[in-house]
């Protein structure tokens, strides 16, 4: 075909155009490339997500023999009363949340949130995500617990405080720091700037690894006058693999 329009116009128009087709098809899984529907994964993906174990410690979630309180938090408590986890961070959910971060698929934030939404605490609380780094937030252009934060407020209709947390400075990656060293990573790199006036806030972030950050953004909130403070995550990495 000869498109009589300057090949500058044509570009973006290509463009909308298959975004335009891609929103009144049905999708392909972003697993599997079967047919979605109007989801983001097909039946047989979706039944596959790994679920959080079914005996866990009732504060940090981490997996233990009869649902027994974890060592750690009964070691040192974290500021945190609960963490709500909606899946195992393992395959195929790391791929999901890949996707979301390095490839800029920021529909996987809507329906990570429309996933989570069910399992939140009921009652009136303030929606708070994991901050970023303005410096990360540049490189990323999004702040993806911010976007699965959104989702969960349109689902729950519950209200966002966007900035209700600041991160002062990166932080390095946790996985191979010991306990002390992981709380010494984190200790200040948080800020809070409102009065929360007793409200119970969900701190909503994609993935729970070690709960350093987590713990100490709770710590944070409740300084600035938090009530409990719930952590809702997409996923959450397990140590005890063993017990599952
Ligand atoms: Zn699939
Ligand atoms: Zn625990």
């Amino acid at each position: 075909m000869v498109s009589i329009l300057p090949q500058a116009l044509t570009i973006p128009l290509k463009h909308l155009l298959r975004r335009c087709r891609q929103a009144l098809l049905p999708g392909s899984c972003l697993l599997c490339g079967g047919d979605a529907g109007p989801g983001l994964l097909c039946p047989p993906c979706q039944d596959e997500l790994p679920d959080p174990p079914a005996a866990c410690c009732p504060q940090c979630a981490e997996a233990t023999a009869l649902g027994e309180r974890c060592g750690a938090c009964l070691l040192e408590p974290p500021h945190f009363m609960r963490v709500v986890p909606r899946w195992r961070y393992e395959f195929p959910v790391d791929r999901l949340i890949h996707a979301l971060k390095y490839r800029h698929q920021i529909a996987v934030a809507r329906w990570l949130g429309e996933q989570m939404a069910a399992a939140l605490p009921d009652g009136e609380h303030w929606l708070v995500p994991m901050p970023l780094h303005p410096e990360r937030l540049r490189e990323r252009g999004f702040n993806q617990a911010l976007e699965i934060a959104r989702s969960l407020a349109r689902q729950r209709r519950l209200p966002l405080l966007a900035n209700g947390l600041q991160r002062l400075r990166p932080t390095a990656p946790q996985a191979d720091l010991d306990p002390r060293q992981r709380r010494r990573n984190v200790r200040g790199a948080f800020a809070c700037t409102m009065d929360l006036g007793g409200r119970p806030v969900i701190l909503v972030d994609d993935v729970l690894t070690t709960g350093a950050s987590a713990n100490e953004c709770a710590r944070v909130l409740c300084l600035h006058g938090a009530g409990p403070v719930t952590v809702a995550v997409a996923a959450r990495a397990l140590k005890q693999r063993s017990m599952l």
